[in-house]
């Protein structure tokens, strides 16, 4: 008689698979399920291919008549998919975790389709936070941007307090672009950097840019007055430069805005005056979380297309899936992956949660997710070989969009130093100190 082994009840004595979503390791109501699920198939039939497209012409074909990136965006459009956070209707942290989720499946599509389309939402959102009904009407349905950065004034646009200029600087910097308050009018005149995303498509500007009030643009301790204004892109005086060629991020136009005597209402301003630096502290804040969100979904696509990979390719005699140094990379690459989702998350909580919210802090989180999300992009192409470094094969666009992410929205090196300045400026004034 020969002796049969249970073999079913061997199977069930180890541990099965883990309950996982396409974000993970965790738990997604059936509305969030649901909404993921739209979205994974608008990333992964329109996007994706939209984006791969785009990132094969220059700049100038990428935004001319008829091109994939102006066929995408009608897409985006009639089928519903916009960057709303400020329905009011829904309890903050259900935003929160609603938008996390959905803006991590764009980040998977395509990084740069997605922050176009996301600063493309930006005027609109803030004039709705700021509750202008008449802003809100100038800017529904019309593509934006974010005017912060000009020729001489990257990073310097970014200082919050006066004590952070080196001991040498009497004063901060206004920059190549600034507005002069007069009467009941805003007067703009300069140009913004060629970094300015959709800066050549866009038709509605947010600008951030330091102002004049009548007393100069500096205040006593040398810090530049400021204004946060929305301006229509058809006024006269409006012009643009070339589309920028750039590295990564392809799909995501960019170029310099030029305004020459450019005239708008003091009412078009979101904030100004003391109420500047607070206004585009919390301006900034939301635009930090919305870059980890992006790169987790950046990460993931580069650790999906590794694994998948690495089940085809042999070397060595085996798959290299079941070399056990190549499982040992996979397992560091998903960590990273995991940690960047946690880190956006925890950033986008707070920053719908926090009676007062700080651009530092998200900063900070910004510096991690995409630091992170480079470092996956990067052993993704080192797991593809030679081929990593091919066009044909999708991980050398992730890595030049995941480099582009480390510069964008403030270059990493200095955000860490701000998030660096707001933890020692925490213990100065005792908050941290127990
Ligand atoms: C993909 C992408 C999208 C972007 N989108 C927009 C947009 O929508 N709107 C917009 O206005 N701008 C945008 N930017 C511009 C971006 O915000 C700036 O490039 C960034 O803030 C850095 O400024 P900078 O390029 O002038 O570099 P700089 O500020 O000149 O910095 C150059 C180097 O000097 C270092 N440095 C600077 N200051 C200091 C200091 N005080 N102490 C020590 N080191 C310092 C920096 O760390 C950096 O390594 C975008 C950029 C990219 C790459």
């Amino acid at each position: 008689m020969t002796q049969t082994v249970d073999t079913h009840s061997e199977k069930s004595a180890r541990p099965g698979m883990p309950h996982v979503e396409l974000t993970g390791f965790e738990v997604l109501s059936e509305e969030e399920r649901a909404l993921q699920k739209g979205l994974h198939k608008f990333a992964r039939e329109v996007m994706r291919p939209a984006g791969i497209a785009i990132d094969k012409l220059t700049a100038e074909e990428s935004v001319a008549e008829g091109s994939p990136y102006w066929e995408f965006m009608m897409t985006a459009a009639s089928s519903g998919i916009s960057f709303d956070e400020t329905d009011d209707s829904v309890p903050p942290e259900v935003l929160a975790r609603v938008q996390a989720v959905a803006v991590e499946e764009l980040g998977w599509g395509d990084a740069g389709l997605a922050v176009s389309l996301g600063v493309g939402a930006f005027p609109a959102m803030l004039a709705q936070r700021a509750g202008s009904q008449e802003l809100v009407d100038l800017c529904q349905g019309k593509l934006g941007c974010w005017i912060g950065t000009q020729p001489d004034r990257g990073s310097d646009g970014l200082m919050l307090y006066p004590q952070e200029r080196h001991a040498s600087a009497a004063q901060g910097n206004k920059g190549n672009l600034t507005a002069r308050v007069q009467g009941d009018d805003i007067v703009i005149n300069g140009q913004s950097s060629a970094w300015v995303s959709n800066g050549p498509v866009a038709q509605v500007g947010l600008l951030t840019i330091a102002a004049d009030y009548g007393d100069g643009f500096f205040d006593a301790e040398g810090h530049p007055h400021g204004v946060e204004v929305i301006v229509p892109l058809d006024l006269p005086g409006v012009s643009r430069g070339k589309p920028l060629e750039k590295l990564g991020k392809r799909a995501l136009p960019q170029g310099e805005v030029f305004f020459d005597n450019v005239k708008v209402p003091v009412r078009f301003a979101l904030s100004r005056e003391a109420g500047y630096w607070s206004g585009h502290a919390s301006t900034w804040s939301s635009a930090g979380v919305a870059m980890g969100q992006v790169m987790t979904g950046l990460a993931r696509a580069s650790l999906e297309h590794a694994v998948e990979y690495v089940h085809e390719r042999r070397q060595g005699g085996a798959l290299l899936a079941d070399h056990q140094l190549v499982q040992y990379r996979l397992g560091n690459m998903a960590r990273k992956v995991e940690t960047i989702r946690a880190v956006a998350r925890r950033a986008t909580d707070y920053t719908f949660l926090s009676p007062s919210k700080h651009p530092y802090f998200t900063a900070g989180g910004k510096v991690t997710c995409t630091d992170l999300a480079f470092e996956v992009a990067d052993e993704a192409v080192q797991l593809f070989g030679g081929y990593g470094l091919a066009k044909e094969y999708p991980v050398e666009k992730l890595f030049r969009d995941a480099r582009a992410a480390r510069i964008e929205d403030g270059e990493n090196h200095l955000l860490s130093m701000k998030f660096g300045y707001l933890t020692s400026l925490l213990h100065r004034n005792g908050t941290t100190r127990h």
